[in-house]
Parts: C-alpha cells; sequence; structure tokens
C-alpha cells in the first residue's frame, strides 16, 4: 500500500512545484541585455512593471561583450530581449543567428521599415541623426551643404571627426557606401582625412567641444550630444546642419531590439517590445537622451523639435551592418584612424 501511494504523492508534488515555476517563468519577468546605458532604459523598465507587475531584470555592457554573452550561453542563455544603440550591431547580433524572428502588425506599424531589419529580427526604437555641426562665428550655413562637401579644399584644416573605431562612423560610412559606392565614398573620407584639423577624437562630446572652442570649425556628429551641450551652457558656439537635403537626406542610426533567438520568456519579450515602440512609450524611450521617436505618430521633445525639421536617409539601416566590414576596410586604407 505505502509503496503504491508514495509515487503518486511525489507525483503530486512534482505537478504542484514544478506548475508554480512554470507559472513564474511565464509570467512575472523578462531579461534584457542592453547595450543601451541604465539610466536610460531603467525608467521604461520601472514604468513596465508598474503597468503589468511584469519584473525585468537587465544586464548592461558595450554590444560586443553582450554579443560574445549571449553566443557562448546559446541555448541556456537566460536573455529575452537584446538592445543596442547602433544598427550594425543589431545586423551583426542577427547575423549570427542570436535573434529570433518577430511577426508583430504592431511593431510594423510603429516602426517605419528602413528602421527596421527586412527580416524582422530587429526594430528601431529611437532614431539618432548624425549630421553636421559646426561653429557659427566661423562658418555660414550657406557654406555647408552634405557630408560629401567636406573634402573640399575650403576645408582644409577645418574639420574635427571622432575616432573611425567608433560604431557610429562606421555605419555612417557604410550607408555612404550604399548611396554612392565604394570607390566615390573612398576619395570623400580620404579629403576629410585631409582636412583634418587635429587629431581624431574618442567622443563626440570632445570633438563638439574643440569646434566650439576654436579648434576646427566643423565636424560631424550625433544631435543629442550637441543637445547636452547646449543644454548646459546654451550660449556655446555650436550649430548643427542638416546635410544632403537635395539628395538622400542625414544619415539616421537607431537605437533598437531583437528578440533573443532562446528567449525563455519570447511573448512576454515580445509584448514589452511591442510597449517599447507605442505611443505611450516612445517619449520616455526617445527623450531622456534627446534622440527622435521612431514612431511617426510621436512628437519629439521640444528641445529636439526646436533643431528644425530635415529630410532623413530611407535607405535601410541594415545596410550598416551589411556594408561595416568594407566600410572598416575603406577608412583603414584612407588613413582614418
Ligand atoms: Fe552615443
Amino acid at each position: 500500500m505505502f509503496l503504491r501511494v508514495v509515487p503518486w504523492v511525489l507525483f503530486a508534488i512534482y505537478v504542484v512545484v514544478l506548475g508554480s515555476v512554470e507559472n513564474a517563468r511565464a509570467g512575472d519577468e523578462i531579461v534584457v541585455y542592453s547595450a543601451r546605458n541604465e539610466h536610460l532604459i531603467k525608467p521604461l523598465f520601472d514604468a513596465y512593471t508598474a503597468e503589468t507587475g511584469i519584473e525585468i531584470k537587465y544586464i548592461t555592457d558595450k554590444a560586443g561583450p553582450l554579443l560574445q554573452r549571449l553566443k557562448a550561453e546559446g541555448a541556456d542563455t537566460p536573455a529575452d530581449l537584446f538592445i543596442a544603440v547602433d544598427a550594425g550591431n543589431l545586423w551583426q547580433a542577427a547575423e549570427e543567428g542570436l535573434l529570433s524572428t518577430v511577426d508583430s502588425t504592431l511593431l510594423n506599424v510603429n516602426v517605419p521599415a528602413h528602421l527596421r531589419d527586412p527580416d524582422d529580427r530587429w526594430f528601431g526604437l529611437s532614431v539618432r541623426a548624425r549630421t553636421i555641426v559646426y561653429n557659427p562665428t566661423k562658418v555660414r550655413p550657406a557654406d555647408l551643404s552634405s557630408y560629401e562637401a567636406l573634402a573640399e579644399d575650403q576645408w582644409v584644416g577645418r574639420v574635427c571627426l571622432r575616432t573611425s573605431k567608433k560604431e557610429y562612423n562606421q555605419s555612417l560610412v557604410a550607408m555612404m557606401i550604399a548611396d554612392l559606392g565604394e570607390a566615390a565614398t573612398e576619395k570623400v573620407v580620404r579629403g576629410w582625412i585631409k582636412n583634418l584639423a587635429t587629431d581624431v577624437f574618442t567622443s563626440d562630446t570632445t570633438m563638439m567641444e574643440s569646434i566650439a572652442a576654436g579648434q576646427c570649425d566643423v565636424g560631424i556628429g550625433n544631435t543629442y550630444y550637441f543637445g547636452r551641450i547646449m543644454l548646459d551652457n546654451p550660449k556655446t558656439p555650436l550649430a548643427l546642419f542638416w546635410p544632403n537635403q537635395k539628395d538622400r537626406g542625414v544619415h539616421v542610426n537607431i537605437s533598437g531590439a531583437g528578440i533573443a533567438r532562446y528567449a525563455k520568456h519570447p511573448e512576454e519579450a515580445q509584448r514589452f517590445l511591442e510597449w517599447l515602440s507605442s505611443i505611450k512609450a516612445q517619449n520616455l524611450f526617445a527623450d531622456g537622451n534627446l534622440e527622435y521617436p521612431v514612431n511617426p505618430s510621436v512628437e519629439p521633445h521640444p528641445i529636439v523639435a526646436s533643431w528644425g525639421d530635415f529630410k532623413e536617409s530611407m535607405i535601410n539601416v541594415s545596410q550598416a551592418g551589411e556594408l561595416q566590414s568594407d566600410a572598416v576596410r575603406l577608412m583603414d586604407r584612407a588613413g582614418y584612424a
């Protein structure tokens, strides 16, 4: 009798215990690996938890180490969602089979087609415009026209650039290759290097500070760094220029996300990703870093809106990944450190 009862008791305990573990796993948490800074994403996690009760666990690091970690963990990874701050990194994650395909009408409506993976493995959540920054005491807007024109002789000794090691510049050059072809792009990059006023910078901020200080007159940077500097000191002699308005438009990149291939909570992760692209979350996502919402129904922060409207490049940002290694080799050949 005893021997016949015990297995049933054990089975009942097994069902109860495992059942509750399954429930907790199914509904109560999402695990995020994020290359977007903690101070920018934590408010979104908190807002989502407040709204849904779902806890969000996360680690933040640079995209490279996070991708290495995802790869090493394989099917055992706890990660549900990967967040990056550059289209090239998202493309890389998808290329290495680390992301799964997401079939979502909401994401397709909320995220314009050129700002998401053509194969639905990652989606832009904010837009980062990389544009021309100049010192208005030394340059007239009429002197400016395109990224390409910064290679012309009138800019000898007047250009500042951030290092080619930064993925933002690799993506910029990759997107130029997509539009102009490799030979024309190389000519432009060689021209930029010929025109440099000084060594390349390790950050957009120090580059822009050098432009303001008069070490050089013009450079290329992300608008949110400009925004931070101007918030700190509105009298800083810096201004934005929107290049290439008669052709492909301003180079844009994205901060975005994809669902990990071996996610343990793929449905919860998808609902969270959809929520991030929604009207109610988009300002919280973009405004904290003075970026542009990806959802066309959402207005940017008033400070960002004050920089004016511009035409952006409509080339799919996946090209930043496809052509990234070509871009890196090209910049190397051109002597861009
Ligand atoms: Fe940045």
